[in-house]
């Protein structure tokens, strides 16, 4: 299982070591989400978490990527990437990107004359 208290850069020789989505996606893992303290479990598709960041991380520094549905925190999420076995796959929720959609919101001011 990954840290969680990743916090910076390991050397890059060690730092091209660590799995990225795109190796999880060739492996055709899942990624694994879950909240420690809610015991929340959320399952993803390697490629809609690169679709969605724009990046292909690796999975030490996807740890304060993602949000608990229930208590809002980033603080206890543990991220890992998982091999199903078809047993596994049996039932199994995965949450699937539908779209990503662009809010506009209006930023103002007030400025005296
Ligand atoms: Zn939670």
């Amino acid at each position: 299982m990954p840290s969680v208290i990743y916090k910076g850069k390991a050397h890059p020789y060690r730092e091209n070591q660590i799995p990225t989505l795109s190796d999880a996606e060739s492996k055709r893992q899942f990624v694994k989400v879950r909240c420690t303290p809610c015991k929340i479990t959320r399952y993803f598709r390697p490629l809609d978490i690169e679709r969605l960041l724009q990046e292909n991380l690796h999975v030490l520094n996807l740890q304060r990527k993602f949000r608990c549905d229930r208590c809002g925190s980033k603080d206890h999420m543990v991220v890992e990437f998982r091999t199903l076995v078809a047993a596994e796959m049996v039932g199994l929720v995965v949450r699937e990107l539908v779209d990503v959609k662009t809010v506009r919101r209006p930023v103002w001011r007030d400025r005296k004359m």
